[in-house]
């Protein structure tokens, strides 16, 4: 029996990859796959469950679809990723809408559950989280000129405010055999922008019994034919001379580096069981930028974990004014129940936690714009991703923007610009966090 099988991807790119996979198994079990709940006979959705935004963003897609079944415009509902793999008896219990489960660990039992639900029964699969990574194909879903390549699945960084750890296992490597043959079709299918993820994508290889490490798949990466290789995930202690000198010699990859931080007050990084100190993340922006003078460094921030009073507030406010990182993302604490710092003393109010994102993001929106004001008159090399008509012009990303996270840049053309063509744009202008400009013919 063929089904018609909806798919909602929540969260990180990483769970993102995933659902790609669930997409193909489906697909090669004889199933269609759709993005449209909307008269579909089950939906998977793939969800986020690491901080209270992401649950209820999880929670109020699950009420969406439930309410699609009692419009008898859906049949089944399987939920899949890091809510269920955290809270499945909560949902059970709470959410009758949800007929079938999925945990971090039985991706690939995608087609069974499907299979099941519209059989009647009410599955939940909650395999090993820690198991040997599970290559596959998948249907790339993002545009025809970027893909993500996941490295590795789950972390054993152990950092005292993250369940991800406990929902998707210990840090376990794809092969490099595995990595360069689905990367190679990504190249072939014209893939120009690749896009290198997991949540710490430093550890590469240090778990394979043939240890290798991430500066050597990244130079075998450069010889496929891709334009862009594009790093996420670099844990700071861990970004060794080796990758920074990898990372500056080969013209493929992007003087683009996404390292979270976290904080840079001494005290709080202890707290917060990470491997660096405020010295040592000077100085390696320090290296980074004499390796790299064109480097955009991007980081996420914490504000608000326990113990953080308004003198490492106003640290980490001066150490950010000092480094003028051009990407920073910054995030409320969120106490999750399994974790260390949800059971620390010296809780900071809520309220307060808030005020400070605030503060943060009004700062970081200061240096971003003295940033891009920097950029005027020069001309950079931007992917077009397309014509805006609401913008009324076309848009595109240079090597500083990464998908979704960063800014754009609207220019104006006088002829055709394909969707995924690189042109030079010359930059007169910014806009609300965008750049401005008109293509150099
Ligand atoms: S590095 Fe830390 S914050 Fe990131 S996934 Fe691992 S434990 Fe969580």
């Amino acid at each position: 029996m063929s089904y018609k099988i909806a798919f909602i991807s929540l969260g990180c790119a990483k769970n993102l990859v995933n659902t790609e996979q669930m997409m193909a198994l489906c697909r090669a079990a004889g199933h269609t796959v759709t993005g449209d709940p909307e008269g579909a006979d089950a939906a998977v959705l793939n969800t986020c469950g690491f901080i209270e935004s992401a649950k209820s963003e999880a929670i109020d897609n699950i009420i969406q679809l439930g309410e699609l079944k009692q419009a008898g415009k859906l049949k089944k509902l399987l939920v899949a990723g890091c809510l269920s793999q955290r809270y499945p008896d909560e949902i059970r219990a709470e959410l009758p809408e949800v007929d079938g489960l999925l945990g971090t660990g039985s991706y690939t039992d995608v087609a069974a559950a499907v299979e099941a639900l519209m059989a009647g029964e009410r599955p939940g699969y909650f395999g090993d989280i820690h198991r040997t990574y599970e290559d596959g194909e998948r249907l790339v879903t993002t545009p025809p000129w970027t893909a993500y390549l996941k490295i590795a699945e789950g972390c054993s960084n152990g950092c005292a405010f993250c369940i991800i750890p406990k929902l998707r296992g210990k840090y376990r490597s794809r092969s490099p055999e595995a990595l360069l043959a689905e990367a190679k079709k990504l190249a072939d299918s014209g893939v120009e922008e690749l896009i290198v993820i997991a949540q710490d994508i430093t550890r590469y290889g240090q778990d394979l019994e043939e240890e290798t490490s991430l500066a050597r798949l990244l130079r075998e990466l450069c010889r496929l034919d891709f334009r862009w290789i594009r790093l996420h995930y670099l844990y700071p202690e861990a970004v060794t001379d080796e990758l920074i000198e990898t990372i500056a010699s080969q013209p493929k990859i992007l003087h683009y580096l996404d390292i979270p931080i976290q904080h840079c007050n001494d005290a709080i990084l202890a707290r917060m069981r990470r491997r660096n100190t405020k010295a040592e993340l000077s100085a390696l922006f320090a290296k980074l930028r004499e390796a790299m003078p064109d480097v955009v460094l991007r980081t996420s921030l914490i504000c608000g974990l326990p113990g953080e009073g308004e003198t490492e507030f106003e640290e980490l406010c001066q150490f950010l004014r000092e480094q003028a990182l051009q990407r920073v993302g910054v995030f409320q604490f969120s106490p999750e129940e399994g974790t260390l710092a949800a059971a620390m003393e010296d809780q900071v109010d809520p309220d307060t936690a808030a005020r400070r994102v605030e503060l943060v993001v009004d700062l970081q929106s200061r240096i971003m714009d003295s940033h891009n004001e920097a950029r005027l008159g020069s001309v950079m090399e931007v992917l077009c991703e397309g014509f805006d008509a609401e913008e009324g012009c076309y848009v595109g990303r240079t090597y500083a923007d990464s998908v979704e996270i960063d800014g754009r840049v609207l220019f104006t053309a006088a002829g055709l610009v394909p969707a995924g063509a690189f042109v030079d744009v010359r930059i007169t202008g910014t806009c609300d966090g965008d750049l401005t400009g008109e293509i150099e013919e």
